[in-house]
């Protein structure tokens, strides 16, 4: 197992990698609401690391 989530806020420095989506949404989330900001919850379970895949 062990999913792999990226959280990344679009507005500031924010920024998480996460092994559970429901740790990674609340994360999101509580950010979301807690700043207005726009984010971005990303699935790259597949990938090997984040930026250096085609
Ligand atoms: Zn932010």
């Amino acid at each position: 197992m062990g999913g792999r989530y990226h959280v990344v806020c679009h507005e500031c420095a924010f920024e998480g990698l996460y092994e559970d989506a429901s740790v990674a949404e609340g994360q999101r989330d509580a950010h979301t609401s807690d700043s207005g900001h726009q984010m971005s919850l990303r699935d790259i379970s597949c990938q090997e690391a984040p930026g250096l895949s085609q």
